[in-house]
């Protein structure tokens, strides 16, 4: 009997984002990623989901290290929330790593983590897992097919991945290594990225949007040009520089996250460009509008982010307007579309022209659609299946193409976040949850679970908040004080005061005669049901009722 390997999924299927699993094995446990998720407007000022690090802080002594597959915040996000109580080694590629090491610096936890750099096709131990890692290729550079060899055979993790057969950077996904070890050693089980598994076909290359952008860029000769693309995104920087080069343009950054990620990737060799034609953008507005373009931050419309400032007049950098293209080199993710549709409009009111992926194809996704899926799964060709990183509906349609595909559907498992399945000689088995797959939040510096504080904040952001201060003698069994309504975000100031002095003494009335009526429980029930049936009568809101009551 070989000894059988634990998968407990820390997050990342049921959702896009926080993806992290934990691998065990003979008291070991090998992480694999360790991202977060970006809230969505039903967790009203959260910062970041975590993955559920519970899990691994009860074993915290048996974290081998974690192989980080790729530099997106869904795969690396969490690693400087996990390492401040917890010590592991990391594993990445060299720009991923050096993304990783921003992150780590700018949080002083770069002690916490010895950071070692993995090439294209190395094999190395972590603990006793014997891991091989295959260039793949997806929409930021150096992204790892991960191979670990168990004692129950081969588990692939693909990564996120898209097949692109013709990258910017000429390195393509190296299928025929997964055919070879297909071959040679089988592989047991395959865990999959689910992204795009609903959609037919398969993707455009990447190199295809070089020649939209020089489009864009020979359609606007006289003016500025301003594109925004995520800054992870190297090749389409690349080719925003390329065009921008070969139309006699220097070029600037704006934004943090462009700034750094341009640098680290020129340092490492993975962004190609003349010295002669950088420039820092302070030095931007002093060119004439033809001679610059502008590689910003903020495609996705986030309200402090480099180009949603630029639109709204408040960067310190660009003066956006009637000179200027502005071009989104990206497709909203869901969730960002209303943003990013405001910032269009203030760009627009601006003066500026805007260019996006919903006129032309200045776009293309990081995510293989279905032809690309079968082509993995035909190259793997795995004994087991787990569909991941994917919201439900793409982990169902990744499983469902499979058995489509001919996998026999017992060897394809779903699974869900928490869920720990084990593969041994009897073969794969979902064994439930092994945790509770909660979502952690983070608030600021504060971590914290459960959904109450959101609804809490739900209500307070559309509804608002009125308190109720009530001052009596218990002994005297009277008011001491007529009761005071404070309120935020109710009603408009105009009406407030007003009603601020009804209310209060709607309460009065009640207090008073409950005071009378000699019972002792129940005041602050009845305070808040008081002020609730005024409110809610005199305006039909349902702000939150925060009783206060002082008794003497
Ligand atoms: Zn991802
Ligand atoms: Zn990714």
């Amino acid at each position: 009997m070989a000894d059988p390997v634990q998968i407990t999924f820390l997050g990342g299927l049921g959702d896009i984002g926080r993806n992290c699993a934990a691998i065990e094995c003979r008291g070991e446990l090998l992480l694999l990623d360790c991202g977060v998720l970006f809230p969505d407007e039903d967790m009203p000022g959260a910062d970041f989901v975590l993955p559920d690090l519970e899990y691994l802080r009860d074993r915290a002594d048996r974290i081998v290290g974690c192989i980080c597959t790729h530099g997106h915040e869904d795969h690396i996000g969490a690693l400087s929330h996990a390492l401040q109580w917890l010590s592991f080694p990391v594993y990445a590629s060299p720009f991923t790593l050096g993304l990783v090491r921003n992150r780590l610096e700018e949080q002083g936890l770069i002690e916490r983590a010895s950071l070692n750099p993995i090439g294209d096709h190395d094999r190395i131990r972590v603990g006793s897992f014997d891991c091989e890692f295959i260039p793949v290729t997806h929409s930021v550079p150096s992204g790892l097919i991960s191979v670990i060899r168990t004692p129950q055979g081969v588990i692939l993790h693909s990564s996120d991945f898209k097949l692109d057969l013709n990258p910017i950077d000429g390195r393509r996904t190296d299928l025929a290594r997964i055919g070879a070890i297909a071959h040679d050693e089988g592989v047991r089980l395959l865990l999959c990225d689910s992204t795009n598994s609903e959609i037919p076909g398969s993707s455009r290359s990447e190199s295809e949007v070089g020649g939209v952008l020089r489009g864009v860029f020979a359609a606007h000769p006289a003016r500025r040009l301003v594109v925004a693309a995520f800054s992870s995104h190297i090749h389409r920087v690349q080719q925003v520089v390329d065009a921008a080069v070969a139309s006699g343009r220097k070029v600037a950054t704006l934004g943090l996250s462009m700034k750094r990620n341009f640098a680290l990737a020129r340092e490492l060799g993975l962004l190609q460009m003349p010295d002669h034609a950088f420039i820092d953008v302070s030095e931007a507005e002093q060119y004439p509008p033809p001679q610059v373009c502008v590689v910003a931050t903020g495609s996705q419309g986030e309200t402090r982010s480099a180009l949603a400032m630029a639109a709204t007049g408040d960067s310190r950098w660009i003066d956006v307007g009637p000179d200027d293209t502005v071009v989104l080199s990206s497709s909203p993710i869901p969730g960002n579309e209303a943003r990013v549709a405001r910032m269009i409009n203030n760009l627009v009111e601006r003066g500026a022209d805007v260019v996006h992926s919903g006129q032309l194809e200045v776009h293309t996704t990081g995510h293989g659609k279905q032809d690309e899926l079968r082509t993995l799964h035909t190259v793997a060709d795995p004994e087991y299946f787990v569909p991941v990183h994917g919201e439900v509906r793409h982990l169902a349609a990744h499983a469902d193409l499979a058995v489509k595909m001919g996998m026999p559907s017992d060897q394809v498992v779903l699974a869900r976040d928490g869920d720990q399945v084990e593969l041994s000689d009897r073969g794969l088995l979902n064994r439930g949850k092994a945790t509770s797959g909660e979502y952690y939040y983070v608030n600021g510096q504060l971590i914290e679970s459960g959904r109450e504080l959101f609804s809490e904040r739900s209500i307070l952001g559309g509804q608002g908040v009125v308190s109720v201060v009530v001052v009596l003698s218990r002994d005297e069994g009277r008011l001491l004080a007529r009761p005071r309504f404070e309120t935020k975000g109710w009603v408009g100031a105009d009406i407030a005061w007003q009603l601020e002095q009804a209310g209060a003494d709607e309460v009065a009335v009640a207090v008073e005669n409950h005071l009378a009526s000699g019972d002792e429980d129940g005041l602050e029930r009845l305070v808040r049901r008081a002020a609730g049936q005024f409110v809610n009568h005199n305006t039909g809101r349902r702000p939150m009722i925060v009783p206060i009551i002082f008794e003497f």
